[in-house]
Parts: structure tokens; C-alpha cells; sequence
């Protein structure tokens, strides 16, 4: 066995985005090297990382490759073929263990582990084909939101059913096939809990966060949600749970809603440090990547403690990337960019966080000009 993980050991970690690029960024502060497994040459990961295999991730050949030059296995990006994992797996240890993988990669997977752990979730059937659909929509009602199982993220990958002749066009236009539909929650607040876990079953649990989407994107994290202590209870269990449940060794993210009546339903889960937890960089000793990378080398898991409360802002495609001269100059702004070289619409480029005193998070007119040049986007 490799722990803990010796100093000048290599991290190989798959996936060459920005949750790769602050990772490396954490592994390199505990003496760790990382090797990065990415499709493009000059990916954010691999920019501050010592090595890369640059290959498809289905690749055997690729994978084997990677594997044979680093000592442990991590992820940034969830989705390699369940092939590829196991080849993973049969070279070298993987953490999370590719079982966690295979079910936060599938919708109805994890929907049906959250579940059998007693864990609730917004009403879902299976979609297998167009029949089903029609069966599913009869049981659930609309509205209702119509998602590929697989290969979803910021809002790619679904479709909002209103009326029943939204039904076809949506079923036609979601690709790969299967599907879910999962009941329109009505929520109040989206919140989500970073906590990892280690080999011996000891978790550290980060705050409860409070999000805030624009066009399905996360546009803003507030630290810590302003939501009642008994949300908040329920929110810190769930997330404990999930990691239990799983038997985890790394690092899980798990995204709630908080609905009218005060009850929180898992949305997803996601085994890998999370775009919501940025903020610890900057808000807590330990952040979230610096907790990821200790929990996979078997170091000890230091509590998930907060110095400040914090907002942490997205820098999303062209327009906000353009502020980033104005961001510089801004007092109080804490700046991250992650080296993309082209701002497509939609794409992460950055984010900037902005502290503040602990249980003094202002209101959103407070936060709004708190943000200065980036504020105009915020809570639209
Ligand atoms: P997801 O890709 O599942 O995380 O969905 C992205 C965003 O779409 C979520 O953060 C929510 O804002 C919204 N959303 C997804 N599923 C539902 C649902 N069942 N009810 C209400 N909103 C949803």
C-alpha cells in the first residue's frame, strides 16, 4: 500500500481543466509532483504540472501509459468508459474507486443509490425510449426536466418540458440516449456541501454554500448559504451520508435544493473537487483541492475550517474574461484565471473571490458593490 503518499511522489490526474490546474496547483504545496492526463497539449492542468500524457481518455494505450509513470490515480473530469477504469485500476491505485465513479457518471445510478440510502431526490423515471417517456410524464407531471443520463453538465444535456407538446421535439433533440425526467423542483435556494473523506472513514465537511446559476451556469457562491440551522443540519448530514455510503476516498461534492417547505433534495453528486468550493482557496486554511489531494494520498484530513466568508464570482466566456484588466486593478478582489487560451461563450475563464470579516456576509447590495466591475452580472 502507498500510504501516505511520499513526499516527490507523482499524482496522476485525469483531466487536463481548471479543477486539474488547482489541483496541481495544492499537490505541488505538499511536495507532490503531478502527471495530468489530457486531451490538449495546452490544457490548464497541464500548464502547471510537471508531465501529461496527451491521449483520448478511452485510449488503453493512453491510460496505460499514464498510469505506468505516477503512483496514484485521481480525476478532475468524471467520465471515463468503465473499460478504461478498470484498466486504470488493474495498474495502479484509484481513488475514488472507479465503483464511485460509475455512479455519479449515470443519472439513474445515482439516483437510485441516493435513494436506497434513504437520501431525497426530486421525483425521476427512467426514459429508455419514446414509450417510456410517455409513461413517465403521465406519473410525474409538468413541468418536469427531460436529461440525458450521461455526459450532462452546465445545463448541456437537458431540456425544460412545459406542455405536452414540448415532448417530442425535447426527446429528439437530448443525445446519448437513455434518458431521465426528473420533476421541476420548485426551489428556493440551490446549496451544496464539499466534504472529503479518508481511508479510515474520517470526513471533513467544508460549510454549507449558497449558489446562484445564469443560463444553467454557476455564476455565484456565497459562503456560508443564508439559510436556517435546521437547512443547514440536514444539508452537512446528507453530504456525511453520501461520503459514508459510498465508502469514499477523496473528495465529493454534493448539490442540493432547498424547496419551499425547508426540505433538501440531492440534485447531483460529484466525486472531485467542485467549481461551489472554489472560495475555500482563499476563505480556509485548507481548501477544497488541498483536502482532495490529502484524502487520495492517505495524508491526515485537517478540519474543513472557514477564516472569512466569502463570494466567489465566475468569470464566464468573452465579456466577463474582458474585465479582467478592471479586476486587476480592483481593491479586494482576489483574482484567478486559468490560462484558457480562447473565451468561448459559456466557458470558465476565471473566477474572482472577495472576503469577508467571519458572520459579516453582506446583503446582495452589499455583495454587489463589494464585487465592483464584476457586480452588474450578479443576481440577474
Ligand atoms: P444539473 O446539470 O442537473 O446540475 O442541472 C443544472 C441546473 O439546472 C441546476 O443547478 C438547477 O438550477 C437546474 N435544475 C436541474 N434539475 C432540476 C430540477 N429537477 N428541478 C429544478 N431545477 C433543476
Amino acid at each position: 500500500m502507498i500510504r501516505p503518499l511520499p513526499p516527490n511522489s507523482t499524482i496522476g490526474l485525469v483531466g487536463g481543466g481548471q479543477l486539474g490546474r488547482m489541483s496541481a496547483l495544492a499537490a505541488a504545496r505538499l511536495g507532490y509532483r503531478c502527471h495530468i492526463l489530457t486531451r490538449e497539449a495546452d490544457s490548464p492542468a497541464r500548464q502547471v504540472s510537471m508531465a501529461a500524457t496527451i491521449s483520448d481518455y478511452h485510449e488503453p494505450d493512453g491510460l496505460r501509459r499514464f498510469a505506468d509513470a505516477v503512483d496514484v490515480i485521481t480525476f478532475e473530469f468524471e467520465n471515463v468508459s468503465a473499460e478504461g477504469l478498470d484498466l486504470l485500476a488493474s495498474l495502479k491505485p484509484v481513488r475514488p474507486s472507479p465503483a464511485i465513479l460509475r455512479i455519479s457518471q449515470d443519472r439513474v445510478r445515482e439516483k437510485n443509490f441516493l435513494n436506497r440510502h434513504g437520501i431525497a431526490t426530486a421525483p425521476w423515471a427512467p426514459v429508455e425510449d419514446f414509450e417510456a417517456l410517455g409513461a413517465a410524464v403521465q406519473r410525474i407531471g409538468l413541468p418536469a426536466v427531460l436529461k440525458t443520463t450521461r455526459l450532462g453538465y452546465d445545463g448541456k444535456g437537458q431540456a425544460m418540458l412545459r406542455w405536452p407538446d414540448d415532448v417530442r421535439a425535447a426527446y429528439d433533440a437530448l443525445s446519448p440516449k437513455p434518458l431521465i425526467l426528473e420533476g421541476l423542483i420548485d426551489f428556493f435556494q440551490e446549496i451544496s456541501v464539499v466534504v472529503a473523506r479518508g481511508e479510515d472513514g474520517t470526513s471533513s465537511a467544508f460549510d454549507t454554500a449558497e449558489n446562484r446559476h445564469r443560463n444553467h451556469i454557476l455564476d455565484v457562491t456565497l459562503a456560508p448559504a443564508r439559510i436556517p440551522s435546521s437547512v443547514d443540519a440536514q444539508a452537512q448530514a446528507i453530504a456525511r451520508r453520501v461520503a459514508d455510503a459510498l465508502d469514499l476516498v477523496g473528495l465529493l461534492a454534493v448539490e442540493m435544493f432547498v424547496d419551499r417547505d425547508g426540505r433538501v433534495l440531492v440534485n447531483e453528486i460529484a466525486p472531485r473537487p467542485h467549481n461551489s468550493g472554489h472560495w475555500t482557496i482563499d476563505a480556509c486554511p485548507a481548501s477544497q483541492f488541498e483536502l482532495h489531494i490529502r484524502a487520495i494520498a492517505g495524508l491526515p484530513l485537517p478540519p474543513a475550517t472557514r477564516h472569512s466568508d466569502a463570494v466567489m464570482k465566475n468569470l464566464v466566456g468573452p465579456e466577463e474574461a474582458a474585465l479582467w484588466p478592471t479586476i486587476l486593478a480592483a481593491p479586494g478582489l482576489i483574482p484567478h484565471l486559468y490560462g484558457k487560451a480562447e473565451a468561448r461563450p459559456g466557458r470558465k475563464m476565471g473566477h474572482v473571490t472577495r472576503l469577508f470579516p467571519k458572520g459579516s456576509l453582506p446583503g446582495d447590495f452589499g455583495i454587489a458593490a463589494a464585487l465592483g466591475p464584476v457586480a452588474p452580472t450578479v443576481g440577474r
